[in-house]
């Protein structure tokens, strides 16, 4: 008979490992947590400081993510409320684009559309006026997402983590997988020093997946962020949640299509990251997470164009990764035909802001095989056949002795 260590096996404890890890426990699944590094850490996606949480849609009405989005707020709130922490910044976002943008005009119809009246669409003058920290030409144009707000990003996968150890879960740091093989009773997970059997997997490596799984159409992608001081006068001003909310900023037709940040928790500081390439890679190198001066270049251009009184001096700085798909949708779902494995990786940019949602549907297809959510635009099996078999990983991964990793 098969002698099992736990349940379930999650591999990776970032935002949305930790999620699921804590989800699992939660409903009295026996599970352990196995993290390459330690949990939180600043060699993946979820360090940082904080993420823009924002819970209004950016696609169409009727699109499948608008039923997610709906539940992320409550989620965190649950979660925060469960674990006795203190997480969630509500600030609301702004969300700053063109009038001429066509995508902009449809977050401002899901504005209008959730909040009942036009009360968050913001012409050029009222931003000015209302939000003066925001440089806005003639033709810009406001959101606000009155329901968003930021998430202390370490600390929600700290509290994740040890919330899920006080229900029973067993971590593992510093342990990095190595590999696994699916046979017709169990899982099989390699790690240097040991191996651990249980019934079922979830992957959720980040963009670690990349070399993990290289035949699936994800990518790892650098991503910068940095701190700025605003000059002696405006410092009150950045302080203020009211006047500096969480933004997330669309600049259409630019180098760097995006920029998002929120104002420090060490104020009056205010973190920008935005949207440049800084490189797509499956090698993915220890040395990658320096950051270099010209990988500053673009956050500067955008704290002197994009704001009032912020000095374009980075105080600080970070390099992460996020797993890229070429849909930019996530991969959340079971893989392959064994009905073992659960994957909930490739989040493109946006995984934070739904981890807790992830995490209940993560444990919802590993107790009960299904999900009440519309997860068909997340299937994994969506851009390649089942590749999972003992023999395939073996093929894929070179066999036991060799890891995917060049780290
Ligand atoms: C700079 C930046 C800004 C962002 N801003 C936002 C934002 O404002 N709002 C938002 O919603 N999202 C944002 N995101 C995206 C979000 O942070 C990510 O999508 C999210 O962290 C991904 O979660 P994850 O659990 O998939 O991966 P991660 O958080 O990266 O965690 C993966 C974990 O798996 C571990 N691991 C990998 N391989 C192995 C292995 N072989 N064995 C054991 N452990 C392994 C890693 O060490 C890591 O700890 C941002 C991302 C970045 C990088």
């Amino acid at each position: 008979m098969t002698t099992y260590d736990a349940q379930v096996a999650v591999i990776g404890l970032g935002a949305n490992g930790a999620q699921a890890l804590y989800q699992l426990a939660k409903r009295g699944i026996s599970v352990i947590g196995i993290e390459q590094h330690w949990s939180p850490n600043e060699r993946s996606g979820h360090a940082g400081e904080h993420r823009v949480l924002h819970p209004l849609p950016f696609s169409p009405e009727g699109s499948p993510d608008h039923e997610i989005l709906k539940d992320i707020m409550p989620a965190w709130k649950q979660f925060q409320q469960e674990t006795n922490s203190n997480l969630v910044i509500e600030s609301g976002v702004m969300l700053f684009g063109h009038k001429d943008d066509d995508e902009f005009q449809v977050i401002a119809q899901n504005a209008r559309n959730r909040d009942g009246d036009d009360r968050n669409v913001l012409d050029a003058k009222t931003m000015r006026e209302r939000y003066p920290l925001f440089r806005t030409d003639d033709s810009g144009m406001g959101v606000f997402d009155e329901l968003g707000g930021a998430v202390r990003s370490e600390l929600a996968v700290y509290t994740a983590v040890h919330g899920a150890k006080k229900l029973g879960a067993e971590v593992h740091t510093d342990t990095k997988v190595h590999g696994w093989a699916i046979e017709s009773d169990r899982v099989r997970v390699f790690t240097r020093d040991r191996e651990f059997t249980v019934e079922k997997l979830v992957i959720s490596p980040g963009a670690y997946i990349a070399e993990m799984l290289p035949h699936l159409p994800i990518r790892a992608r650098h991503l910068v962020m940095a701190w700025f001081t605003p000059e002696p006068e405006y410092m009150d001003a950045y302080s203020d949640p009211k006047q500096l909310p969480a933004f997330h900023g669309f600049i259409p037709h630019r180098r760097g299509e995006m920029i998002y940040g929120a104002g420090s928790l060490d104020k009056p500081y205010v973190k920008i990251g935005a949207d440049f390439n800084w490189r797509l890679t499956d090698e993915i190198h220890q040395t990658d997470f320096h950051v270099v001066p010209e990988d500053l270049d673009g956050i500067r251009m955008m704290a002197r164009e994009r704001f009032v009184g912020l000095d374009d001096a980075p105080l600080r700085s970070v390099k992460l990764m996020d797993g890229w798909t070429v849909d930019y949708e996530a991969l959340v779902g079971h893989y392959g035909p064994s009905g073992r494995v659960v994957l909930s990786t490739g989040f493109s940019g946006y995984g934070f802001t739904v981890a807790p949602v992830m995490g209940g549907i993560v444990a919802d297809l590993i107790e009960k095989e299904e999900t009440s959510y519309n997860i068909a635009h997340l299937d994994p099996n969506r851009f390649t056949e089942p590749n999972d078999s003992l023999a395939e990983w073996w093929q894929v991964t070179g066999g036991w002795n060799r890891s995917w990793s060049k780290l």
